[in-house]
């Protein structure tokens, strides 16, 4: 198949409302650029802090256009992958990444009250991630992983071959199941959008920024059509796409990430029972990566990892759709004669230790990074993001200890060089010894 439906993203409504675009020469206190989870997060959290202080969101196109519009819609309250495979034996590095996947839970179950109370309309599901093993490898695989998680304390289940023939549809020999919440992702993106709103935060879309340069009256963005917006300072949400500002402060080196999706037509019910009799999400334990859960009635399917640049013709990269096309019928062959609803890919920024970059720009501290939100746990800490970029910006009034604590972790972040060795002498002492 090569004839994909291709769209931005299949979650967008097909009408978006756009606040206006930045014109002439503004002011605010503080100004965020990018409307993405990040971004959002800072303006809210700011304004939640101090509701006398103006901020103003300025996004390119719409809110949620980026990464944040267009994921699997997986929250989950996990600390920065990587930091799944460091040492677990030392007992402080332990407590701190148990404790990050705790801050992280606090902040999902905050955000689902807030949900239910405004009703926002984004699908906001407590619900349970099924890893499906098809092989021995992967049992032990997956057995190992489980210990990981429940040392941070997720609770995990297991479950035998009998049970996985209703929880997924391709032959698995056995799985395990972790919480995390399932969304509508642009939805939460157009409710964090309103919610700002409500809070006098000005918003700008259809606005890409050029430029951004120090001045004698603070630190001041140019959009493409010359218009401007100065403040004291300024949040970076701007994720995958940073790289293409004129900006004078150093970004640190990371790369760019495409993953890719696909939504097949609403689907009659004795073939969602095929896929999943319990409409349970589904992925594969980590070898490979290739996710699955059942929305409307379709089956929303991704997956695939390149190295890419965030660009139009990344999103539509052909060979990964084929990939992922004949991935999703390999599994699923009852599929073939089902037509597709939508294709779509998206970039994140990707940073050696997939922790994000949350401080301020070293060389201009007036600019506070939030950018490096990766493809793992990326929404979960992009929602968080908010209360470590507060601290930064209003230097005075009193300190948020578990903020500080946060950002000196991720600060201290490095890739675990020993991880894989550790990961692979994890897999086969459980292959060999159970
Ligand atoms: C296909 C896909 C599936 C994924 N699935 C999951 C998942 O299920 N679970 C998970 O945890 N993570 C997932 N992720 C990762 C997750 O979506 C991201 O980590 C997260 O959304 C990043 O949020 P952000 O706000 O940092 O970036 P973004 O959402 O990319 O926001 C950045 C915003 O900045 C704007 N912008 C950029 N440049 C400028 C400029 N010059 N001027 C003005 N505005 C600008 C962009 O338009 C964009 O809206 C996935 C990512 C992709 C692409």
């Amino acid at each position: 198949m090569t004839d994909f439906p291709f769209n931005t993203s299949y979650w967008f409504d097909s009408q978006i409302a756009t606040s206006p675009s930045l014109s002439g020469a503004q002011f605010a206190d503080v100004a965020v650029v990018g409307g993405g989870f990040a971004g959002l997060s800072s303006a809210h959290h700011l304004k939640s802090s101090k509701p006398d202080l103006s901020v103003a969101l300025v996004e390119a196109k719409h809110i949620g256009f980026g990464a944040s519009g267009r994921n699997a819609g997986w929250v989950l309250s996990l600390p920065p992958v990587h930091w799944l495979l460091d040492d677990f034996d030392d007992p402080r590095r332990l407590g701190d990444i148990r404790w990050t996947s705790q801050f992280c839970r606090n902040n999902i179950v905050q955000l689902g009250r807030w949900v239910a109370n405004e009703a926002i309309d984004c699908a906001w599901t407590p619900s349970r991630h099924l890893l499906a093993a098809r092989n021995l490898l992967e049992v032990a695989a997956l057995r190992w992983i489980m210990q990981r998680y429940e040392a941070i304390g997720q609770h995990c289940e297991f479950f035998e071959k009998e049970k996985m023939t209703r929880l997924v549809g391709y032959p698995a020999i056995a799985g395990m199941a972790y919480e995390f919440v399932s969304v509508q992702p642009y939805r939460l993106a157009r409710g964090l959008r309103q919610r700002c709103l409500d809070q006098d935060v000005r918003i700008y879309e259809n606005t890409p920024i050029q430029t951004i340069r120090s001045t004698s009256r603070g630190v001041q963005l140019i959009a493409a059509d010359g218009a401007t917006l100065t403040a004291e300072k300024v949040i970076l949400a701007t994720n995958a796409y940073t790289n293409s500002l004129m900006l004078d402060a150093e970004i640190p080196a990371t790369s760019t990430q495409h993953t890719y999706m696909l939504a097949t037509e609403p689907l009659k019910p004795d073939m969602l029972d095929r896929i999943s009799q319990t409409r349970t999400p589904f992925g594969d334990p980590a070898l490979s990566f290739y996710i699955g859960r059942i929305f409307e009635n379709r089956l929303i399917f991704n997956g695939i990892d390149r190295a890419s640049r965030a660009t139009p013709e990344d999103d539509r990269h052909l060979p990964s759709f084929v990939k992922l096309h004949r991935e999703m019928l390999r599994r699923f062959p009852f599929l073939e004669s089902v037509s597709l609803a939508g294709a779509w890919g998206g970039a994140v920024q990707q940073t050696p230790s997939d922790a994000p970059i949350v401080r301020r720009s070293k060389s201009n501290p007036n600019v506070i990074l939030n950018i490096g939100y990766g493809g793992g746990s990326g929404v979960g800490m992009a929602l968080l993001s908010g209360q470590l970029t507060t601290g930064l910006v209003l230097e005075r009034g009193p300190i948020d200890n578990d903020a500080q604590r946060l950002r000196t972790l991720l600060a201290n972040s490095r890739f675990p060089r020993m991880g894989p060795v550790r990961a692979v002498f994890g897999v086969l002492r459980k292959m060999v010894f159970g």
